[in-house]
């Protein structure tokens, strides 16, 4: 029960990571916040967690959302801001729109989710913590935005973390960066991709370790940060990805 008693937000936690974290905080002994655009599996997995979870309908993007949800939150210990997508293309490729989009849910979102609840947390402390990726210190050439958007946010926890400190707000803000973990979203690519055991078997070899993540292993470093044993971390980033970044 290294969570007891701490109350957490995770955005994007109807599925993949965010809903493994969901569910490993809940058995640390946390109240969680499922915030997420997906309705109806997010409803499902605060079912399946029971009393000690909750759905709140949260779009990232729209700052309405979040002070309304935030609203309903009468503390807040743990932030995490999971929600995020990829989007593919090279620089050539994709669109303003493509690109604006991207940035809006992976660097606007984490904006306002931190922006809205510094002030929640200030007068107890906690701890803020962005789930960026090993593609915002490693480009690709068919990643141009996310490999930005993410980048972004690791400089952006840097940022958050010495403006709390400087304040003594007792907030920590941290980021992981994982590598490619096993979720819904990647076998989505693989079964389009038309030659699944090729594609499969290039970003295994792309992972030093000779293996994929597992969400359950991002789980284990959220406890980390989100707990007291994280006291004397802040800005930092932490590479759970088997050594891709390398
Ligand atoms: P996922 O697609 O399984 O889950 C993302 C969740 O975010 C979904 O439930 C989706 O509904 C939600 N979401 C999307 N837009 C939203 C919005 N505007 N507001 C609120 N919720 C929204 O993806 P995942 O693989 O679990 O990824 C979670 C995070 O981890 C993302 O930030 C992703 O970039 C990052 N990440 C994932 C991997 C990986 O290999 N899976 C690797 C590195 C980083």
């Amino acid at each position: 029960m290294r969570l007891a008693e701490k109350q957490i937000l995770v955005t994007g936690a109807a599925s993949g990571l965010g809903a493994a974290m969901a569910r490993r905080f809940v058995a640390e002994g946390a109240a969680v916040v499922i915030a997420d655009i997906a309705v109806e599996d997010g409803e499902a997995l605060a079912a399946e967690l029971g009393p000690r979870a909750r759905f709140a309908r949260l779009d990232v993007t729209r700052e309405a959302g979040w002070q309304e949800v935030l609203a309903g939150c009468q503390r807040l210990d743990v932030l995490v801001n999971n929600a995020g997508i990829t989007t593919l293309g090279s620089v050539e490729d994709i669109t303003l729109d493509q690109f604006r989009h991207e940035f809006d849910v992976d660097v606007v979102g984490v904006f306002l989710g931190c922006k809205y609840v510094i002030p929640l947390m200030k007068e107890r402390g906690g701890s803020l913590i962005n789930i960026a990726s090993m593609c915002g210190v490693r480009a690709q050439p068919d990643l141009f935005a996310y490999n930005a958007a993410k980048a972004a946010v690791i400089h952006m926890t840097r940022s958050v973390a010495l403006h709390c400190a400087s304040r003594r707000y007792g907030i920590r803000c941290n980021a992981i960066l994982p590598g490619m973990i096993e979720t819904p979203i990647q076998e989505k690519v693989l079964s389009q991709s038309g030659n699944r055991d090729a594609v499969y078997a290039a970003w295994v070899a792309g992972h030093p370790i000779g293996r994929l993540g597992r969400p359950e292993e991002i789980a284990a470093m959220a406890v980390y940060l989100a707990s007291d044993e994280a006291a004397f971390t802040t800005g930092a980033e932490f590479r759970v990805d088997g050594g891709s970044s390398l």
